[in-house]
């Protein structure tokens, strides 16, 4: 019987021009996730309403609303013309259809100040309406089982239960960043993490053909597609990293490769995220989880770029970011067993207490800046969309 979806936001950490770039942001994405579907979007009182043409749809419409960042919960609620009969007709109706629980409790609000019930005595007369109508329910004031709702505004809007959903802030509130993606399973949670920060994300990804495969790269887009599911599009930007690899191969100490290898991705990366206008890069780095994130080690890979590099898993416990992938649904794609780019030509005892200089010293045998500028100028971009 429901037939529209109530859509709550956290407005109260906000004020003045934040909130309404909030607002705005929000109604937008909530278009966007939705641009499939046949619906009328309605924002009003620090509220979003959304109608489908088909009741039929809420469900997967609920679905794409929970990936929204902004959105702190959602309820299916039955909306009618603001007539008291009606109001006490529907009560009964939804609790007797959509009821689980054997106790329960009306909260009202009348944002309708013409309304000639105050919020206490719709309550009031309600909970004993519902009470005389539907058998077996008891009150529970203190921890009702079912919470049934009545908010009176233009329209009557009665629901029971609400479903919580992300929080965060809308995609597009807070800048954009470059997010260094890898097939793994940290990168991906990575980028979700900062999404939900209000961060728009662009992504990008070395490979190095034909060391690495397509299934490997393919992998790539494919975790994009699953970030971009809640973070909106990707433009997500391939570089080619082979002849980077040969030369450090070739020239460098093999202990020293993926150090040198990370402080050219980091070069390029600043270099890509200077040009595609994102303020930052983020990395799916975790202290201490390999040699090349040792607190050394992230200090010798940061030593070459400028801008803020964003770590957002970088205390966290490997479990907890595998239940997160697993939340998100990019784990199953994450563990797939293609190579990267970071697992080829792997020393054994690879360098886990760098000395920058020394990495300096090392990199005088490559030509930096036109190993950077070759991969810069050959990048391949590709537009993911979320469904
Ligand atoms: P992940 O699970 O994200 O692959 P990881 O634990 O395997 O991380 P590393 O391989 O050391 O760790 O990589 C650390 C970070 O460097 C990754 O989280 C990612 O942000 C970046 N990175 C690693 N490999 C690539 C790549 N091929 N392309 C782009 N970024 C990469
Ligand atoms: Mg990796």
């Amino acid at each position: 019987m429901y037939n529209v979806v109530l859509i709550r936001y956290g407005e109260i950490v906000l004020k003045g021009n934040n909130r309404s770039k909030f607002e705005k942001k929000l109604v937008d994405n909530v278009k966007y996730a939705l641009r499939e579907e046949d619906v009328k979007i309605t924002f009003s009182q620090a509220r979003l309403y959304v109608e489908p043409n088909d009741p039929l749809d809420l469900d997967r419409i609920v679905n794409k609303l929970k990936k929204v960042f902004g959105i702190v919960s959602l309820s299916l609620a039955v909306k009618i013309e603001s007539d008291w009969e009606k109001i006490k007709e529907t009560s009964v109706k939804l609790m007797e259809e959509e009821n689980m629980g054997k106790t329960f409790k009306v909260e009202a609000r009348r944002g309708d100040k013409s309304f000639p019930l105050q919020s206490m005595e719709i309550a009031k007369e309600i909970g004993g309406y519902v009470l005389s109508k539907v058998k077996g329910l008891k009150v529970d004031v203190n921890k009702p089982d079912t919470l049934l709702s009545i908010e009176v505004r233009e329209s009557t809007y009665i629901y029971l239960n609400k479903i919580p959903a992300l929080g965060g802030m809308p995609v597009g509130t807070n800048g954009k960043g470059l997010l260094l993606v890898s097939g793994g399973i940290d990168s991906p949670v990575a980028g979700f993490m900062l999404a939900r920060r209000g961060v728009e994300i662009d992504a990008l990804h070395f490979f190095s053909p034909p060391y690495t495969g397509v299934k490997a790269r393919e992998k790539v887009v494919e975790l994009c597609k699953i970030v971009s599911q809640y973070s909106g599009k990707i433009n997500l930007y391939i570089a080619n990293f082979t002849e980077p690899q040969l030369a450090i191969r070739d020239n460098c100490p093999p202990e020293q490769m993926v150090l040198l290898m990370r402080r050219i991705m980091m070069r390029v990366a600043e270099r890509v995220a200077n040009e595609k206008g994102c303020d930052a890069l983020i990395t799916g780095e975790n202290l201490g989880q390999v040699a090349s994130q040792t607190m050394k080690s992230i200090v010798a890979t940061n030593d070459v770029c400028s801008i803020p590099v964003f770590r957002p898993l970088i205390g966290m416990d490997k479990n907890d970011i595998i239940d997160i992938a697993k939340k998100i649904g990019t784990f199953e794609t994450s563990i797939l067993p293609y190579e990267d780019c970071c697992t080829i030509f792997v020393p054994k005892h690879p360098e886990t207490q760098p000395k920058i200089e020394k990495l300096e010293r090392s990199e005088t045998h490559l030509e930096i800046d036109k190993i950077v500028d070759e991969v810069v100028n050959n990048l391949e971009r590709i537009e993911i969309k979320n469904n």
